[in-house]
């Protein structure tokens, strides 16, 4: 193959750093409605030996993700849902309530006027349907399990170049962690770069892009958990002293549970036994689902408020968890950045219609400017919940338990809320 030629070939309109669900959405959704060249660039081995996608068995040690009706319509127009739905369960009411409190808040999807307030289904479902998707546009090159490693900004020719460390695909380990050797380095440039890598976004670290952090000196402890009665469709969040809990209706009568603990007692709760920890379970949610029969391995998470200070740079933007990660409770974090990364698509869709740069600083500035309100207004959403129900402040639990009961007898009220937490506050760039 002559230079020219591997050059070309080597050369993205778009390279997606992170095939996470936020960088894989965002691929899918460009894929979709244009003829860009994408690469996307996975850490984690996604793929078998054969380049076919890792199997999925529903089980008791996975993640799940609370997806809001505006993060449905995404999947919807991509037409993914009907397989995504396949495992999800639909949430038809929330039951906010604080231990030991008689305040309480009830949402029904019947006043809502919905079929379902959202869905909960297995981030693990989300990421194989996913990346069925990615291999089926021949417009995307998927690279995983590959990292990037380093990156340079090449003026000549305006694109970046980026260093990829490819490795052998290995099944992952025990703890969930993949064990990975460099096999070898390819080297690719793409006009504009998405950094989707996550948190600790190597991305910023080499762009020297800075991040604030709150920590909120919490984490949260993540296992699937069967209740003695059944969940009938109800998400419960719970407001305890010790910290917020929320169990999620999944399917097979499982839930999803998220508690959230003090960092100084991670590690105690951790060790308990199954019993000891569903009895733990079972009195924060004040015995409403009549105990827990089986509980799966349990994953942490440490919990920060992170947002990157910079969105986006000259021919690059930060999306996902690398933009901003928040606390879980509110189950917010997917469904802003499914909203944000929508919003990019449709940026990017429009200038390459018109054959114009889809990496443009006014085009990023623009996204950022679309996207500043709803980010705002989710980020203190989730952040001011937290701070508000983790307050021990003389006289805050009783203002809280009226605010609660008020909310109950509110309907526009409780609307406005139900409208953040269902993600339609902001419109979404389709509906327009
Ligand atoms: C306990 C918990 C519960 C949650 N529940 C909800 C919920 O119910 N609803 C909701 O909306 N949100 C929820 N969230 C938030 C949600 O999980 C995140 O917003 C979402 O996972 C962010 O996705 P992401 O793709 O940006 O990041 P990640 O999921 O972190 O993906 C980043 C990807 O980049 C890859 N990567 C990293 N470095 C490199 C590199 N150098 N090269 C190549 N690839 C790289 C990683 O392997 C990874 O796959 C929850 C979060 C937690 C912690």
């Amino acid at each position: 193959m002559n230079k020219s030629k591997a050059q070309a070939e080597s050369h993205f309109d778009i390279l997606i750093v992170g095939g996470g669900m936020v960088g894989a959405t965002l691929a899918c959704l460009i894929a979709e409605n244009t003829a860009l060249k994408i690469a996307v660039v996975e850490a984690a081995p996604l793929l078998t030996e054969t380049q076919t996608v890792r199997p999925f068995s529903p089980s008791y040690d996975s993640r799940s993700t609370a997806l809001a009706r505006g993060t449905i319509q995404i999947f919807e127009q991509l037409g993914l849902w009907d397989q995504i739905s396949q495992r999800a369960e639909p949430i038809h009411k929330i039951h906010v309530s604080e231990l030991g409190q008689f305040g309480f808040t009830r949402i029904d999807r019947e006043q809502e006027g919905v079929s379902e307030l959202g869905c909960v289904v297995e981030n693990a479902w989300l990421g194989q349907v996913l990346c069925r998707r990615l291999l089926k546009y021949p417009s995307i090159q998927l690279f995983s399990p590959a990292s990037l490693q380093s990156l340079q900004w090449n003026g000549d020719q305006a694109h970046w170049n980026a260093e990829l460390g490819i490795a052998a695909a290995q099944p992952k380990s025990v703890d969930g962690q993949s064990i990975q050797s460099i096999k070898s380095k390819k080297s690719i440039s793409a006009t504009l770069l998405v950094a989707a890598d996550g948190v600790n976004s190597t991305c910023c670290r080499l762009l020297n892009i800075e991040h604030q952090v709150e920590s909120y000196q919490q984490a949260a402890i993540v296992a699937n958990i069967t209740p003695l009665r059944g969940h009938e469709q109800i998400a419960y969040e719970r407001f305890t002293p010790d910290g917020p809990m929320a169990l999620l209706p999944l399917t097979g009568n499982r839930m999803a549970l998220v508690l959230t603990v003090k960092e100084t007692e991670l590690d105690q709760i951790l060790q308990l036994s199954d019993e000891a920890f569903l009895k733990l379970v079972d009195d924060r949610i004040g015995g409403r689902l009549k105990g827990f029969s089986q509980v799966g391995q349990r994953a942490h998470y440490p919990l920060r408020l992170v947002r990157v200070c910079e969105q986006v740079r000259p021919q690059c933007v930060v999306v996902g968890n690398a933009a901003h990660s928040l606390h879980p409770i509110a189950g917010q974090g997917f469904n802003l950045s499914a909203r944000d990364v929508a919003m990019l698509a449709y940026k990017i869709q429009q200038a390459s219609d018109k054959n114009e740069s889809i990496a443009s600083v006014s085009l990023l500035n623009d996204y950022v400017e679309s996207r500043q309100l709803d980010q705002h207004a989710t980020i203190q959403f989730s952040d001011k919940l937290m701070k508000v129900f983790g307050s021990t402040l003389p006289g805050l639990p009783l203002a809280r338990n009226l605010a609660m009961l008020g909310m109950d007898l509110w309907p526009q009220g409780k609307q406005l809320l139900t409208r953040q937490a269902m993600g339609l506050s902001a419109g979404l760039p389709f509906r327009e």
